[in-house]
């Protein structure tokens, strides 16, 4: 079962992978399929996931390929998705594990895309062919406003010391960009989203996943 997260800064997607981890990997297994007691789970996140994407990550959002511009960017973060995919999503998947990534496509979207201004056709082109049938059973998208979220995203990036706010440079019109192209996405494609209200407490956030969740399981 491949379940994606998505969703704009600031949505508590970590907090909320960690949490859904440790509930598949021990009672709430069984509370939401009969089929599997405890499920076998793997967490991982995009852009990175395996040592040579996380380099391609770590280049990426350093700024080198800034000047090259979003469509680069896309490629740049397609080569990434294809090696996260052969050697951690798809081994994992044909285990039988539950894997839960932190964003995936959906992002490439809303950031290149919507955000970024790639035309759609050509990043669904590059969907295709990277992704292929390895598409997310689930994706949550984790909704809030993102003023909300942008407060949440600064104090913690202040509590971990990172130094100068690195979404000053982004304009509130942008992270407006990126909630609309999330909430487009979940309304084209009801079947693979839920939209999940990030706006609650830590424990109804997670209540909420769980429940789009069992309802996704094997029974
Ligand atoms: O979710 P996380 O904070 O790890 O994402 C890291 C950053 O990567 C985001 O702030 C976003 O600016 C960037 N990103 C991007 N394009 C993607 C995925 C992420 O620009 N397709």
């Amino acid at each position: 079962c491949f379940i994606t997260f998505e969703g704009g800064e600031g949505a508590g997607k970590s907090t909320q992978i960690a949490r859904l981890a440790a509930w598949l990997r021990t009672d709430g297994g069984s509370e939401a399929s009969r089929a599997q007691p405890s499920w076998e789970v793997v967490t991982t996140r995009e852009p990175g996931g395996s040592p040579r994407a996380e380099r391609i990550r770590a280049a990426v959002l350093s700024g080198v390929a800034k000047p090259y511009g979003p469509f680069a960017e896309a490629l740049m973060f397609a080569a990434a998705r294809l090696d996260h995919l052969a050697t951690l999503i798809r081994p994992s998947l044909a285990r039988g594990a539950v894997v839960l990534c932190d964003r995936f496509s959906d992002s490439t979207r809303a950031y290149q895309g919507a955000a970024g201004g790639v035309d759609a056709e050509t990043l669904a082109a590059l969907e295709r062919v990277v992704v292929g049938t390895t598409r997310p059973d689930l994706t949550l998208i984790l909704d809030l406003p993102p003023e909300a979220g942008l407060a949440r995203a600064r104090q913690r990036d202040r509590a971990a010391a990172r130094g100068p706010d690195r979404f000053e440079a982004e304009a509130l019109a942008f992270h407006q960009r990126l909630r609309a192209a999330f909430l487009a996405i979940a309304e084209a494609e009801p079947a693979r989203c839920a939209v999940i209200d990030a706006r609650g407490t830590p424990e109804s956030v997670a209540q909420a996943i769980r429940q789009a969740v069992a309802a996704r399981l094997p029974h």
